[in-house]
């Protein structure tokens, strides 16, 4: 602990901590001990563990990178991180985000970029880019992050670390401040797939706070981690042939698929001809979703009022303009468009139906392959302040992450190489709904 709270201090410019607990993670650290010495000590003992400021924490500030909830303190804890708790991890402190997990550079913070810790004048990802940093430059052992359409594998991609995108379901919400509800996944951010796999197995499972998350029972994914054999693979076409995608991000790609072919796995290319409606229906869906969502943060119940306020009306007007930032703002506005009367069923209903083939689509895949695999990211961490001024190529930016969450299956993003300045490149494995325990074990080998 003393020595994560030095690297803290010392890093501070990084910007990856909102807050963090020293005393309390001494105190705890003494406690374990202790338990340690009996032998009593559970599965994570001493796990220094940092959490995104999206997930509550009972008696500790979570402001989800948001104005509006500054100052607002967690009545209760989230059911994944009483978990980490429960198996004795020392919760450091609270990571910066995007407003609410919106964005994919960190940029959307009330409370200021975090920046990557390779190359302090890039971007470390988003929306949970402080976690990601914040393992990245040792400032903690592993964090928890959130994933609705890549923000824990897209940042973990651009620090060159393991970042894990369960089955939707298989963690509890319980505790989350909601982005978009069906797409919201909680997943770490860690050094190596063996500390994923053990961190997944300890948060995930039924949990009668959330009525969406599943029964199924939890693997030991930590105890399984040995190779499963001989693997039919498919990557993603389009991927290594389309402009969009960097040379650098194509030859670790290309270097992988070498690599598998060697190890004697059968490796195909699998097209995607929905591809072209994966970003559209994610951002209808996921708005129209952060619109009905973000509507209690209305100056009534909690979190930011304006003292300016006369009377109803201008209580939320001017409570959500002052408390919400740009992101959010416009993500609320589009939402509330793709929902209003006149355009539900053009939109939002359309939408729901092409989610539901795109599901089938990838279904039909894995009838055929055992895993899929494509880049986590069309390039490298790109500099600071490049795409905050062109929000459609942040968007885009995004083609290759949000297909998991469009379609609920687990997805995994492993450093798997360098460009020439030797910024990491993350390379992404997909497999079946609850397929963790395949996947974990086969993201092992590839390390
Ligand atoms: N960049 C995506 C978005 O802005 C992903 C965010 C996330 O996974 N929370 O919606």
């Amino acid at each position: 602990v003393d020595y994560y709270l030095n690297r803290i201090a010392q890093q501070a410019h990084l910007n990856a901590f909102l807050a963090v607990y020293a005393e309390e993670a001494r105190q705890e650290a003494a406690r374990i001990d202790a338990k340690l010495a009996a032998g009593t000590a559970g599965k994570l003992a001493g796990m220094v563990i940092g959490i995104k400021d999206l997930l509550c924490y009972a008696n500790h500030g979570v402001h989800g990178g948001s104005r509006i909830l500054n100052g607002f303190v967690s009545q209760f804890t989230a059911t994944a991180v009483q978990r980490l708790l429960d198996e004795d991890a020392i919760i450091i402190g609270r990571q910066n985000c995007d407003e609410f997990g919106m964005g994919s550079s960190n940029e959307n913070s009330a409370y200021g970029p975090v920046l990557n810790a390779r190359d302090e004048s890039r971007v470390p990802g988003g929306s949970s880019g402080g976690s990601a940093v914040a393992v990245q430059a040792d400032l903690c052992f592993a964090s928890i992050g959130t994933d609705t359409g890549g923000s824990v594998r897209q940042p973990a991609a651009f620090c060159g670390l393991v970042g894990l995108k369960p089955t939707y379901a298989r963690v509890s919400r319980w505790g989350l401040l909601a982005y978009a509800s069906s797409f919201d996944t909680i997943g770490p951010i860690t050094r190596c797939v063996e500390d994923a796999a053990l961190i997944l197995e300890v948060m995930a499972g039924a949990d009668e706070q959330d009525s969406t998350v599943s029964q199924q029972p939890v693997p030991a994914y930590s105890e399984k981690l040995e190779a499963g054999g001989l693997k039919k693979i498919g990557y993603f076409r389009d991927s290594l042939e389309s402009d969009g995608v960097d040379p650098s991000v194509k030859a670790v790609l290309r270097q992988t698929i070498d690599r598998l072919e060697a190890e004697g796995h059968t490796v195909v290319p699998v097209d995607f001809p929905l591809a072209k409606y994966y970003l559209p229906t994610y951002y209808i869906l996921t708005t129209a979703e952060v619109s009905s969502n973000l509507s209690r943060y209305d100056g009534v119940r909690y979190g930011h009022r304006s003292p300016q306020a006369v009377d109803l009306d201008s209580l939320y007007r001017l409570s959500r303009t002052e408390g919400l930032g740009a992101e959010a703002r416009k993500r609320i506005l589009l939402g509330t468009f793709v929902l209003s009367a006149n355009y539900y069923d053009a939109y939002y209903t359309k939408a729901q139906r092409v989610r539901r083939l795109i599901k089938e689509e990838i279904e039909q895949h894995f009838e055929q392959v055992d895993f899929l695999l494509y880049p986590t990211t069309p390039s490298v961490a790109f500099p600071l302040g490049e795409k905050s001024s062109d929000p459609l190529k942040e968007f885009l930016a995004d083609i290759f992450t949000v297909q998991a969450n469009v379609t609920g299956v687990p997805a995994l993003s492993l450093p798997l190489g360098t460009d020439s300045q030797g910024m990491p490149v993350g390379i992404q494995i997909l497999a079946p709904a609850f397929g963790e325990e395949k996947l974990l074990a086969f993201a092992n080998t590839l390390e």
